[in-house]
């Protein structure tokens, strides 16, 4: 059968900033016939996730993740519909998803490798299971459990920086969900700053390429700052970091504005906002959604009934074509995408 791919066509370089054209999509065929214990799968979402940055580089710095080959198809979380199965747990026009789903139209998978999804957990709306109801909602919902120190009745403030993109505009809202008396997001754009306020319930949002960051948190802060979801990392979190409060906590989410650098990770904090984190006995540990996915299902089912009860209003930000999965990567690296960026590869009532 002829199917279309995209595989890693060049590597940005540890410093150089990822394009497109770090990607091709190209034609390949995979067998018309399938074994027993296999799946063939038509995709129907794709994610792009700033992970995804690290698999580029020929070595990813850190032992979960492997690096994309050059000429060989990418991978990442996907979700597709069973178009015929040799497995015991599924069938035809089951939808299943995968953490290293490949960027193809078609593929015969191994269905160990694959999770049935339950279409109505989302009212059908299948791509969220690739954000707010799937890792992306998991990383927002278990880091503040884990890491953020929320607690209801307390009158914590909570300010989140990439507040408007997936984590982020879920974590503001699931910091409000848990008890939080006040959240403070960080975005790049006007627009954003205003879907924050108006549509996901933030008391307010600074657009941080405008104007001085460490002014307007002082003003939308005056209690200074209790919880700080940091996706973002570099001077936002710096400006942060300096007004939080005695024992106060950081949920060390992801550090998107260094990913283009070579740096360890986490990366240290500048020795006079690291000499702030001591004596305010500020914690700031390292978080890994994967190391608790234990928790996966009872917090999946938390998620799902937050996005029926109206309670987490969930933003996508959708590229049609397989062909775009590059430019869709480009984007949201950049700023692109508001809400989760999701690929549509093709539809569920197709095929
Ligand atoms: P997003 O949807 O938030 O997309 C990335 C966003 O980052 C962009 O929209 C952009 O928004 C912002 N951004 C890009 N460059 C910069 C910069 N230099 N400074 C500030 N903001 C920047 O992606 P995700 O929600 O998928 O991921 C958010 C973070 O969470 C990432 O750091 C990621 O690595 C991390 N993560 C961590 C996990 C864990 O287990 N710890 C699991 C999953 C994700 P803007 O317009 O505001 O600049």
């Amino acid at each position: 059968m002829i199917i279309q791919r995209v595989v890693l066509n060049s590597r940005p370089g540890k410093i150089g900033v990822p394009v497109a054209e770090n990607f091709r999509l190209e034609q390949s065929t995979i067998s018309d016939t399938i074994q027993e214990g296999q799946v063939c799968v038509r995709t129907l979402y794709l994610s792009v996730d700033p992970y995804m940055r690290c698999r580029m580089n020929e070595d990813t710095g850190s032992d979960y993740l492997q690096p994309w080959q050059l000429s060989e198809v990418a991978d990442g979380g996907g979700i597709g519909v069973v178009e015929e199965s040799k497995h015991k747990n599924f069938a035809k026009g089951d939808f299943v998803t995968s953490f290293n789903w490949p960027w193809q139209t078609v593929a015969i998978l191994d269905g160990g490798l694959l999770q049935k999804l339950v279409p109505q957990l989302v009212d059908g709306r299948l791509s969220f299971f690739l954000g707010a109801a799937g890792i992306t909602g998991l990383t927002a919902l278990l880091g503040i459990k884990e890491k953020g120190h929320v607690s209801a009745g307390a009158n914590q403030t909570m300010v989140v920086s990439g507040a408007a993109g997936a984590c982020g505009s879920l974590a503001g809202q699931i910091g409000r969900l848990e008890g939080c008396t006040r959240v403070v997001g960080i975005a790049g754009t006007d627009e954003k700053c205003s879907i924050l306020v108006s549509e996901m319930g933030f008391d307010a949002a600074i657009n941080y390429k405008k104007g001085n960051v460490a002014e307007q948190l002082c003003e939308l802060c005056p209690g200074g700052v209790d919880v700080y979801f940091d996706n973002v990392g570099g001077d936002i979190s710096d400006a942060v970091i300096s007004q939080m409060n005695q024992n106060s906590h950081v949920v060390l989410c992801g550090q998107i504005s260094q990913y283009n650098k070579e740096m360890s990770y986490p990366p240290p904090l500048p020795p006079e906002v690291e000499k702030i984190r001591k004596e305010r006995n500020i914690t700031r540990e390292r978080f890994l959604v994967l190391n608790y996915m234990d928790k996966q299902e009872a917090s999946i089912l938390q998620l799902c009934q937050w996005i029926k009860e109206g309670k987490l209003k969930v933003r996508e930000t959708v590229v049609e074509g397989l062909e775009n999965i590059g430019a869709a990567f480009q984007s949201m690296m950049n700023g692109g995408n508001i809400g989760k960026q999701i690929v549509s590869v093709s539809k569920a009532t197709e095929g």
